[in-house]
């Protein structure tokens, strides 16, 4: 809808007021309501987060001869992910926008792969279990590549199935670790004997999961090998701005060696304005977003990813007691930040409705209706707030089983 620009300029300080009041009607995720779109770590590392941004926030990341400060802080926080990704010495990485920009350059790296080092002609086609995350349905959309989705064994990956599904114009099988839907981490190990044992591409998301599992591993957490560990994975995303606790738009795409990385990297000369040398999806980046990433890994190191990974478990496992108390069964058994939880005789989205009156804002999953957590550090605080919430919450829509309209989510 057109809007005319106004005529004259205001003042900052009207138009922060203005500003403040449009954010009146957002949830209230600084109060530990909401469980998804925001990783909360405090507002320690959001300050960490917004100091460090606007320091190199018109800086482009584009131009690494321009700025060898980012291209320097890029090279450390990609160097920070190999090494808790168990990245072999020839791995390498980018910083990308996110999760989506991530999965997008490996399975261009992955279709490049098959068409010039495989010399695999005709339609591609992608090996997904159900439960992977839709940013490959967009990339594959993009591309022109068939999406073959394999149904789910336990919630989890079903190697077999994926065997089956895969053949010779197979660029990518995928596993998550852990999958967004039930924050559970797939067969990795087994996929990635697949991987091997048929030349498969193997690429894990750890979008979600690649800042918490090795944290929680340290702590002592049951978290299967699901990385570089693994001889058969060749690609790996893991967002920054996830776990990672860094600004909105990191994340990090990472390969086995640079020979498979140079199969993603787009070099073009052809055209009046000289040589243009682009990584990922972006052309011009946002030089906030890697500094604040670096910042941030530095800020919190090890021990305060731990302390915070710590935080969001402990959490997690209060919730899991809590709701099976509430009669709920919770899907899988997560090992991460993520759980979710269903009861076949109740429904599920009339008690996510009736939570939001109480100001919570959570996910939900739909194979079978449940809730869904996406918890932070900062959740620990509000964790018994939400179980009492949730008793009240399923005690007024116990017995109410039709249907509520639910707004779509976009995330
Ligand atoms: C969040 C997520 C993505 C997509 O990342 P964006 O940063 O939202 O583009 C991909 N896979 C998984 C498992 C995720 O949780």
């Amino acid at each position: 809808m057109r809007r005319p620009l106004p005529e004259t300029g205001a003042d900052w300080s009207d138009l922060k007021t203005r500003m403040l009041d449009y954010a009146g009607g957002d949830v209230r995720w600084r109060e530990g309501k909401t469980a998804v779109y925001v990783f909360n770590a405090g507002p320690e590392v959001e300050r960490v987060q917004k100091e460090a941004y606007v320091l190199f926030m018109s800086e482009n990341g584009l131009g690494p001869m321009a700025f060898p400060s980012l291209k320097r802080m890029e090279e450390e926080v990609v160097g920070f992910g190999l090494s808790l990704l168990h990245g072999p010495d020839e791995a390498v990485g980018s910083i990308t926008s996110g999760g989506t920009d991530s999965i997008t350059m490996a399975m261009k790296a992955a279709r490049d792969y098959a068409r010039k080092a495989k010399g695999v002609k005709g339609p591609l086609n992608i090996v997904l279990p159900r439960s992977a995350h839709p940013a490959f349905d967009k990339a594959a959309a993009v591309m022109e590549i068939e999406v073959r989705r394999t149904p789910l064994k336990d919630f989890l990956a079903d190697p077999e199935a994926m065997a089956a599904a895969a053949d010779a114009a197979t660029v990518m099988i995928v596993g998550s670790a852990p999958c967004f839907p039930f924050g559970l981490i797939d067969p990795i190990g087994a996929l990635s004997q697949l991987a091997l044992s048929r030349d498969l591409w193997l690429h894990v998301d750890a979008c979600v999961g690649g800042y918490i599992a090795p944290f929680v591993r340290m702590n002592g957490g049951d978290v299967p090998p699901f990385d570089f560990e693994l001889a058969g994975v060749r690609s790996m995303s893991a967002d920054l701005h996830k776990y990672g606790y860094c600004a909105k738009g990191a994340s990090t795409v990472f390969f086995r060696s640079a020979e498979l990385q140079s199969f993603m990297i787009f070099d073009m000369s052809d055209w009046p304005g000289g040589r243009m040398v682009t990584p990922t999806l972006a052309g011009t980046r946002p030089g906030g977003a890697i500094s604040a990433a670096w910042a941030v890994m530095n800020f919190l190191g090890v021990e305060g990813y731990r302390a915070k990974q710590g935080l969001v478990t402990r959490t997690r496992e209060r919730i899991e007691a809590g709701v099976r108390a509430l009669g709920f069964t919770v899907l899988g058994a997560p090992q991460l930040g993520l759980v979710a939880f269903s009861r076949d005789d109740v429904n599920c989205l009339a008690v996510w409705a009736k939570l939001r009156e109480r100001g919570w804002f959570t996910s939900m999953t739909t194979e079978p209706a449940g809730l869904h957590l996406m918890l932070s550090p900062f959740h620990a605080e509000v964790a018994d707030t939400y179980l009492a919430d949730l008793a009240w919450a399923l005690s007024a829509v116990t017995g109410q089983t039709a249907p509520v309209a639910v707004e779509a989510r976009y995330s």
